[in-house]
C-alpha cells in the first residue's frame, strides 16, 4: 500500500497510537488530576469501531499500532482486540503501553493474542515515592506484573520512566540497575506540559542529557546507531559498554525530534491528533457512526495530517497547552 499520510514537511506517517480508554487506576501527578472527569461511555470507540478505523489507517499506509490510554488494561477484552487487530491485512506491528497493574492477570492472554512488545511505566522503585507519583499504593503489583510478563516471554519489555528533579532524580541509578539485572530496556521520558494539575515547569523537568550523564558516570554507555525505520523512534538509544542491555531517552522538550515524527494518535473518543500538542483535532467517530463512507473518512485523515505543524512549540513564546491532558490523548 502506497503511504498517503504525508504532511507538508514531507513526513510520512506509518505509526498510529490508539487510546482504548481515558480511564485509569492511577492518578500520576504528571498525567492527570485526582478528580479527573472521564468521558461518557457512549463516546468511547467500540472495538468494532477501532478495527474499522484501523483498517482505514492501514489502507493509508499505517503499519504499526500501539494500544494505549488512559490505562488500556482497565478496559475489558483488550487481548481479543489485539487478536482481531492482527487480522488487519497490512498491519505489521502491535505494541502496548501499560502501567503494569493488569499484567498479573492479563499477560498470558495478551501473549496468547500475539502481543510481544510491551512498555510498562515505572518511575520509581521506592514505595513512598511511587505512592506520591501515582497517588496509589501499588508498586508491588506493578513489579509482579513485570515478572509475569517476563515469565510469559514478552520481548522486549521496556520500562518508561518520567523522572523529576529533586524528587525521583536520585532513582536514576536504581532504575538502571533494576533494568540491567532483569534485562528490561529502560527509557526515560522528559516530563512534558501535558499534566492535569499544571505542575509542569522547567525547574522540575530533568533533561535527558543529564540523566544519561549520571548513568554514564557509573555504567559507561555508547550510542546505538538508529537506521531505517528506527530513526523515527522517539527514544535515542545507548547501550551499556559492558553488554548489559540498553537505555534510551525521549527528550521531547530539550531535544525535540519533530522533524522525524511519523506518529498520529486516535483518542478514545475517536478524534485524530497529528501531534501530542495539536490544538485542533478531527472527529472521525461521528462521521463513522453516521455511516460516512470509508473514502470520505480517509480524506478527513489525509487532510488532518496534511495540516500538521512543523513541531511542538513547548520552547516557543507562543506555546499553548492542549485542552486535553496526556491520559485523554493517549501517550
Ligand atoms: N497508562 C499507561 C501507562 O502509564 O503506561 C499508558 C498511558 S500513559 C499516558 C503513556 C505514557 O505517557 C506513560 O509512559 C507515561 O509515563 C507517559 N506520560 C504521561 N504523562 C506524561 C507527561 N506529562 N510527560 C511525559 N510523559 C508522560
Ligand atoms: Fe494512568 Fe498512565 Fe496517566 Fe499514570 S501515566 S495516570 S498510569 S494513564
Amino acid at each position: 500500500m502506497k503511504p498517503q499520510l504525508i504532511d507538508s514537511f514531507n513526513r510520512v506517517h506509518t505509526n498510529l497510537r490508539i487510546s482504548v480508554t481515558d480511564q485509569c487506576n492511577f492518578r500520576c501527578i504528571y498525567c492527570m488530576p485526582e478528580d479527573m472527569d472521564f468521558m461518557e461511555n457512549e463516546k468511547i470507540m467500540t472495538f468494532d469501531e477501532i478495527l474499522h478505523l484501523t483498517r482505514i489507517f492501514v489502507d493509508l499506509g499505517v503499519d504499526k499500532v500501539r494500544i494505549t490510554g488512559g490505562e488500556p488494561l482497565v478496559r475489558r477484552g483488550v487481548p481479543e482486540l489485539i487478536k482481531q487487530l492482527w487480522q488487519v491485512e497490512g498491519l505489521k506491528d502491535i505494541g502496548l503501553t501499560t502501567n503494569g497493574i493488569g499484567l498479573v492477570k492479563q499477560a498470558k492472554a495478551l501473549y496468547d493474542a500475539g502481543l510481544r512488545r510491551i512498555n510498562v511505566s515505572l518511575d520509581t522503585l521506592n514505595e513512598e515515592k511511587f505512592e506520591q507519583m501515582t497517588r496509589r499504593k501499588m508498586l508491588a503489583k506493578v513489579l509482579a506484573g513485570l515478572k509475569e510478563a517476563q515469565h510469559c516471554g514478552f520481548n522486549p519489555i521496556k520500562i518508561n520512566a518520567v523522572t523529576m528533579r529533586d524528587f525521583t532524580e536520585d532513582e536514576i541509578i536504581d532504575l538502571a540497575e533494576f533494568a540491567r539485572e532483569n534485562s528490561y530496556e529502560l527509557r526515560f521520558i522528559e516530563f512534558m506540559p501535558l499534566d492535569g494539575d499544571d505542575i509542569w515547569g522547567r525547574n522540575i523537568l530533568l533533561p535527558g542529557k543529564e540523566i544519561l550523564n549520571k548513568i554514564h558516570e557509573i555504567y559507561p554507555l555508547e550510542p546505538v546507531q538508529m537506521n531505517g525505520n528506527r530513526k523515527h523512534a522517539p527514544a535515542k538509544e545507548y547501550r551499556f559498554v559492558d553488554g548489559k542491555g540498553k537505555v534510551g531517552v525521549i527528550a521531547s522538550v530539550t531535544e525535540p525530534f519533530c522533524d522525524d515524527c511519523n506518529r498520529v494518535r486516535l483518542t478514545a473518543d475517536g478524534h485524530l491528533r497529528a501531534c501530542l500538542f495539536s490544538i485542533s483535532e478531527t472527529d472521525l467517530l461521528t462521521p463513522l457512526r453516521a455511516g460516512v463512507p470509508d473514502e470520505a473518512i480517509a480524506e478527513l485523515i489525509i487532510e488532518n495530517v496534511k495540516n500538521k505543524g512543523p513541531g511542538h512549540k513547548i520552547n516557543a513564546a507562543d506555546f499553548v497547552k492542549p485542552a486535553r491532558n496526556m491520559s485523554m490523548i493517549g501517550g
